[in-house]
């Protein structure tokens, strides 16, 4: 019996965090179309992309928005998925976790732009082990071209992504299938822009 609630916690816990690594994919996959293809004048999305860049040039000021204003969207969205999966039987942990996760997703992002004292105890010791994305891995996407570390929710993603080039070879591919190249983020500076 024993080796049976053994299984079942590891099954558990793989389908949580699962969940989590899926929710953190997704998260950079969804940032990097907006950071690479987005325009501000879209409809619906326009502003979401308006957003992005102006958390490029300002990191911080998102942080002084309500709770609601940050995360209303990624909640409607969530809801939808948790609804779609319900109605076609496939709502369990896995899918669970991802959607729990996917739509704190902002959350996440807002305290690795906050100071552990900002933070507190309890998200500061999440950090450090680095399924809350940190701050110093954060820091990595405002660096430079703003064309790395996309994910924004723990701090394992991104290295696997970035060594395997998968953006880049995501970026080929449209370019391949659509001939659009991504564009250079406004807030890159000029230096950076020559080079690239
Ligand atoms: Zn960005
Ligand atoms: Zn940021």
């Amino acid at each position: 019996m024993p080796v049976t609630i053994v299984a079942t916690a590891l099954k558990s816990a793989a389908s949580i965090f699962g969940g989590l690594f899926l929710a953190d994919f997704i998260s950079g996959l969804i940032h990097w179309f907006e950071d690479r293809y987005g325009n501000p004048k879209w409809p619906v999305l326009g502003h979401t992309i308006r957003a992005n860049q102006e958390h490029h040039f300002k990191p911080r000021a998102f942080l002084a928005g309500s709770f609601l204003t940050r995360n209303k969207e990624v909640f409607v969205l969530g809801a939808l998925f948790l609804a779609g999966f319900w109605a076609t039987g496939t709502l369990n942990l896995f899918t669970g976790s991802a959607v729990l996760f996917g739509i704190f997703a902002n959350e996440f992002h807002r305290a690795a732009h906050r100071s552990p004292k900002e933070n507190g105890k309890l998200i500061t010791a999440l950090q450090k082990t680095g399924f809350a994305q940190s701050f110093q891995h954060h820091a990595a996407h405002h660096r430079m071209g703003k064309d790395t570390h996309y994910c924004v929710i723990t701090n394992y993603t991104n290295p696997v992504l970035e060594r395997v080039r998968f953006f880049p070879a995501l970026e080929r591919m449209v370019k391949a299938v659509t001939g659009r190249t991504p564009r250079l983020d406004e807030s890159v500076n000029e230096r950076y822009r020559k080079a690239a």
